[in-house]
């Protein structure tokens, strides 16, 4: 059995219920056997492939909350601290009912070689709570995001491990969260990213993982000779990456004409209004049907139904495994011709295979969403050396770093005989780096 087939089923048989867990493992070392091939002797004799697969520890524990009406609620909360070959462990917090081990481990593992692509020094890791935010109140949140970080506080810092933001998880709650670190351990420091722009934020931080994913998407199709100016776009989601991800992709000539949430969809055959969009998520926190009463010439529908709009690339933009096999066949049918991943794994594996066999230019999250984590670098930068660097200064170097993503993915795949498989160039480039760090670190 090949070293790549041994690990996998190690892999399946330990982590059976974990299967978002397992597909983002499969799916990565699946790229990996040319490389694994090469050295195998090498990977082998310091059980490489074993200690990447498991994460460094995960943590879990209660978090206890009083809602307004003075019932108390148990939550449960995790970090999981997968690898920190590179640096200090970094990831988002999600806060969303689905949230398991397994969701998070997948999100972890993805991390590090998303990590590892931006260049910065970051390792990877991931945390969250089946905490729900809908439907709370501020006070609600708040009450919950200190009682998340009077356990997590042990175990996070400034070199240690700095969280983020995800799903369920933006301005607001970060700034609790902060709040409560610094009431606890008395130390003003960089432990958090995606702060307010007040108390050690970075500017562009809010737009960064939706503005890199276009800046990332540009320069893909610049290397294919396409381009982006007057293309129909569909984009999933409605929270932080769809939005500014539309709000870029408009202001580079193409035309957004869907989002999405979690009950329903918008077709705005006029184009996304991202003010309105704004308005509708950030401000009221209300469903997409406050949309279609602020646009009246915008369909809206219930359910799912995104990808069944005809256009010439599609950005899912909310959450993994949102897409499958019979949407890529759609997609396909409609004459797609890129897909481009704001979610982490929003596409299961086969709808990825589908469209890469249909000649449809595909980047993973872990290249094309790196401008969030990246940025949350730069803002880690900004708070040790305690400047604010400018908004231009930020989104330059966001773009380097994401034009600088397309191309080494591109390179990567090139120098394997895969040209054009963006999924195997990610993998491949971020693991080279993570590699050699850890072997060069010694068995950890
Ligand atoms: P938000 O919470 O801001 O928005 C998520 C959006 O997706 C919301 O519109 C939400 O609907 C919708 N959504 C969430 N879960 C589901 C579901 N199960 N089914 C259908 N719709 C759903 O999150 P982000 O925009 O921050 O994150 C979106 C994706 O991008 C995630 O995969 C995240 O891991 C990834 N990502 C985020 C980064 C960041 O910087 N924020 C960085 C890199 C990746 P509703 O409005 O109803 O809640």
């Amino acid at each position: 059995m090949s070293y790549v087939d041994e690990v996998l089923a190690s892999v399946q048989q330990k982590n059976a219920h974990e299967p978002e867990f397992l597909q983002a493992v499969t799916e990565v070392l699946e790229s990996l056997r040319v490389v694994v091939e090469a050295h195998e002797e090498e990977y082998r004799k310091v059980a490489l492939l074993e200690r990447l697969v498991e994460p460094d520890r995960i943590i879990t524990f209660r978090v206890p909350w009083t809602d307004d009406k003075g019932a108390v609620h148990v939550q449960r909360g995790y970090r999981v601290q997968f690898n920190n070959a590179i640096g200090p462990y970094k990831g988002g917090l999600r806060f969303h009912p689905s949230v398991y081990q397994g969701i998070l481990k997948f999100l972890g593992f993805e991390q590090v070689f998303k990590n590892a692509l931006t260049t910065l020094p970051i390792g990877g890791g991931k945390g969250g709570s089946d905490f729900d935010p809908h439907g709370k109140s501020d006070a609600e949140v708040m009450r919950f995001c200190q009682a998340f970080m009077t356990e997590l506080y042990k175990y996070v810092g400034a070199d240690i491990d700095v969280p983020a933001g995800d799903i369920g998880v933006g301005g607001r709650e970060v700034g609790y969260l902060f709040g409560q670190y610094k009431r606890i351990t008395g130390s003003y420091e960089g432990m958090l990213t995606g702060k307010g722009l007040t108390f050690g934020g970075s500017l562009i931080r809010t737009q960064a993982t939706g503005y890199g994913l276009l800046y990332h998407t540009e320069e893909i199709l610049k290397l294919n000779g396409k381009e982006l100016k007057d293309k129909i776009c569909v984009v999933s989601g409605a929270g932080n990456v769809a939005t500014y991800a539309i709000e870029k992709a408009q202001q580079l000539g193409a035309k957004c004409v869907t989002c999405s949430d979690s009950t329903g969809w918008i077709y705005d055959p006029d184009g996304i209004d991202v003010a309105v969009l704004r308005d509708v998520k950030e401000v009221k926190r209300a469903r997409l049907t406050e949309y279609k009463a602020q646009r009246p010439n915008a369909e809206y529908h219930e359910g799912k139904g995104v990808w069944t709009v005809k256009c010439d690339y599609a950005f899912p933009c909310a959450t993994q495994n949102e897409l499958d096999l019979e949407d890529a066949k759609t997609l396909v049918a409609n004459g797609c011709q890129g897909v481009f991943e704001g979610a982490n794994m929003p596409t299961t594996l086969e709808a990825t295979k589908y469209l890469q066999d249909n000649g449809v230019l595909f980047t993973p999250g872990k290249a094309s969403n790196a401008g969030g984590v990246a940025t949350s670098a730069l803002e880690m930068s900004q708070n040790s050396e305690r400047l604010s660097w400018s908004a231009e200064e930020v989104d330059e170097k966001l773009k380097s770093i994401m034009y600088g993503i397309a191309d080494t993915i591109s390179d990567a795949a090139e120098r394997y005989g895969m040209k054009g498989n963006y999924v195997a160039g990610a993998n491949i480039a971020g693991f080279e780096k993570v590699a050699a760090a850890m072997i060069a670190q010694g068995v950890y």
